[in-house]
C-alpha cells in the first residue's frame, strides 16, 4: 500500500497522497495548510476520501475525481492495483472507483494559489454552505440523483417532505 495507514495524509509539493479513510476534511485542511487549490471548496462535505472519490464528490464547481492523478484500489476478486487518472472516468455523483472497488489510497494534482485568493475562496464557498444546508443532522444529501431527475422533487411527489425519524430528517 502506498500509503501505509488508511487515514494518513502527506503532501508533497502539489501533490497530496492520502488513505482511502482519510477525513475529506483533513484532506482539503492539509491542501489549504500548503497553500494548494484544487480541493477547497470540498471541505464542508461529509466524507472519507475513498467514499468522495467513489462518488466523484463536488461542490461550487470543483469535482474531486478532476485532480486525482492515480487510485489505488482493491478490485473485486481481491487483487491490489493502481489505476491511473486516464482510466478513472467518472460523472455527477459517480465514478468507476466505486463499482465494486475499494479505494485505500489516492493521490491528488494541485495547483499553488495565492494565499489570499484560496482563504477568500474558502470563506465564500463556508457562507454559502452555511445558507443552503440545514445545521442539524440530514440524510437528505444521501441519496443518489437518479437519471433525468432530481431526488428531491421525487420525494417531494411522494409526500415525504420533511419525514423524520429518531430526530433526524
Ligand atoms: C449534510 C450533507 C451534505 C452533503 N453535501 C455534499 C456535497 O456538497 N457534494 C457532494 O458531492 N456530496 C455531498 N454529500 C454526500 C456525501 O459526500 C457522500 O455521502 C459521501 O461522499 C459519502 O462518503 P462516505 O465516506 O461517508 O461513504 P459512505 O456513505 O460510507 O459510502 C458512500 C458510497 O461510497 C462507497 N465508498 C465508501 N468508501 C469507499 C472506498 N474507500 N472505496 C470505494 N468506495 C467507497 C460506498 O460503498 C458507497 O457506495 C453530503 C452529505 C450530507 C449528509
Amino acid at each position: 500500500m502506498l500509503v501505509d495507514r488508511l487515514a494518513d495524509i502527506e503532501v508533497d509539493g502539489a501533490r497530496l497522497r492520502a488513505g482511502g479513510g482519510a477525513q475529506l476534511a483533513r484532506v482539503v485542511r492539509a491542501a489549504l495548510d500548503a497553500g494548494f487549490a484544487g480541493v477547497e471548496c470540498l471541505g464542508g462535505i461529509p466524507s472519507t476520501l475513498g467514499g468522495a472519490l467513489a462518488m466523484n464528490a463536488g461542490a461550487y464547481g470543483q469535482e474531486i475525481v478532476d485532480v486525482l492523478s492515480w487510485a489505488e484500489v482493491v478490485e473485486e476478486d481481491g487483487t491490489l492495483r493502481r489505476l491511473e487518472r486516464w482510466e478513472v472516468h467518472g460523472g455527477y455523483r459517480w465514478s468507476v472507483l466505486g463499482k465494486g472497488r475499494v479505494v485505500t489510497s489516492a493521490e491528488l494534482s494541485l495547483r499553488a494559489e495565492d494565499p489570499e485568493v484560496l482563504t477568500a475562496r474558502v470563506h465564500q464557498v463556508r457562507e454559502k454552505r452555511r445558507g443552503v444546508l440545514p445545521p442539524e443532522p440530514s440524510a437528505g444529501r444521501r441519496l443518489p440523483q437518479p437519471a433525468g431527475d432530481f431526488a428531491g422533487r421525487l420525494l417531494e411527489l411522494a409526500g415525504c417532505k420533511g419525514l423524520s425519524s429518531g430526530g433526524r430528517k
